[in-house]
């Protein structure tokens, strides 16, 4: 969320974002409430006032026995009262429809971002590993999966439906391996690594900024009035929600392992091959709590940025970075990198990571405060960034490192977690 007077004096630079980020945010319609707002506050405000001074002015008559002016300031009273009733409920109103034109609002964008609508408009910012050229006929992940009996598809739409799926023995070994390296990674770089909880209050949803535009794509939970989280960036943003953090020592650094839950509304017809687009899936995600400097904040976004690039150089994948242009950035992102790695049955780069900074949109939402060195208090800055995501992950993983005998290689940082194995044996 951005700052109510900020947006009032910068109105262009809002429209702008909208617009590019393809928003449909109705700016003059938020303004008009502000002010009808302010209006009916100062209203209501100094009727409560005069109401207060005559209630005592009525008990001062009344010890007085001054009767007859104690009745006619009482008839008074009751006629404020009267008006006071009706303007307190158009201001409720009011105050209701400013705080979802305020959710409409996008965040900016920085001066860096590339302009666009599209991911074709994302700009590659750098190129790691080359694909290797096979000398045999390479397998899609399904082939491999079903050769191996390690991925199985069939089975999870018989029991879940569409974009659903089993893993079985080595492949839960490599899905649970990916997610365990993430761990240990960020656990070593002083992230204090969580597991939080996934059925979550539509608030945490709402000040994470995923609502409310998001909650076509979220499940809901109707008897409990709950929601099924689609990442922990949510439940992580807002562990400290309404509170005054301490960034003396640094930034705060937080990650999460999880399941995500997606109903991936609009896809219809999409990636509906394998494990690319799933239903249910598991990430390792940072998120950074930092004070509010954008040079801070630069920083922090390639720190998180490189953690997810040395997953990706531990797992020995090409890979490759892009500027995520307006158009194809989240609503409430402020930069967005997207980490690509190379899946040769797509015979192109798919999406693996996505790496954000929000500047102080989600903070502002959630009450989330630090006092700077001057002691004043200000609202934090956050990002996040995948660390894996798995299944996906594992597209690249067996894709790139099958080899002609049909087994899979795996990378040597990888083995620690695959009870020593240097391969998969192929079948
Ligand atoms: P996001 O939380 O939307 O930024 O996504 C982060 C990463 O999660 C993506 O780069 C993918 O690797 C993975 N991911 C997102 N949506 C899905 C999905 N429906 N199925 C499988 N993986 C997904």
């Amino acid at each position: 969320m951005l700052d109510i007077k900020w947006i009032r004096n910068h109105q262009d630079q809002v429209r702008e974002a909208a617009v590019q980020k393809g928003v449909d945010c109705p700016l003059e319609e938020l303004l008009e409430a502000e002010e009808k707002k302010r209006q009916l506050q100062h209203r209501v405000d100094q009727l409560r006032a005069e109401r207060n001074r005559a209630t005592a002015q009525i008990a001062k008559h009344m010890a007085e026995k001054n009767r007859s002016e104690a009745e006619a300031l009482k008839e008074q009273v009751r006629s404020w009262n009267a008006s006071l009733a009706v303007d307190e409920a158009e201001l409720g109103k009011v105050e209701e429809r400013f705080k979802e034109l305020m959710l409409t609002v996008p965040n900016l964008f920085s001066p860096e971002t590339p302009l666009g609508a599209t991911d074709q408009d994302n700009i590659v910012i750098k190129v790691v590993r080359q694909p290797a050229a096979f000398t045999f006929e390479p397998r899609d992940h399904m082939q491999i999966g079903e050769d191996l009996d390690i991925i199985d598809v069939p089975r999870g739409v018989k029991v879940a439906g569409s974009r659903n799926y089993y893993l079985k023995g080595m492949g839960l070994h490599l899905h649970r391996a990916v997610q365990q390296l993430a761990i240990d990674l960020l656990t070593d770089r002083g992230f204090t690594v969580m597991d939080v909880p996934l059925m979550v209050r539509e608030e945490t949803l709402v000040n994470a900024a995923f609502f409310p535009a998001g909650k076509d794509q979220t499940y809901e939970l109707q008897e409990e009035n709950k929601w099924l989280a689609g990442t922990s960036e949510g439940p992580l943003v807002s562990y400290y929600a309404n509170e005054i953090v301490d960034l003396s020592q640094g930034p705060i650094q937080l990650a999460a392992v999880s399941n995500c839950f997606r109903k991936e509304a609009g896809s219809a017809g999409r990636d509906v091959r394998g494990l690319y687009r799933v239903h249910q899936f598991a990430k390792v995600e940072q998120v950074i709590v930092c004070e509010n400097d954008p040079a801070a904040a630069d920083q922090m976004l390639d720190q998180i940025t490189r953690n997810a690039e040395d997953i990706l150089d531990l797992l020995e994948l090409p890979y490759r970075i892009v500027a995520v242009c307006a158009g194809d950035m989240g609503a409430k992102n402020y930069k967005q990198y997207d980490i690509e790695t190379w899946m040769p049955s797509r015979n192109a780069y798919g999406e693996t990571h996505s790496s954000s900074s929000l500047l102080e949109f989600q903070a502002r939402r959630s009450g989330l405060r630090y006092r700077d060195g001057n002691g004043e208090l200000r609202y934090c800055f956050t990002l996040n960034n995948t660390a894996v995501a798995t299944p996906r992950i594992l597209i690249p993983l067996l894709e790139n490192h099958q080899q002609a005998d049909g087994s899979i290689y795996i990378p040597a940082a990888l083995r620690p977690y695959m009870r020593g194995l240097a391969a998969i044996p192929g079948k």
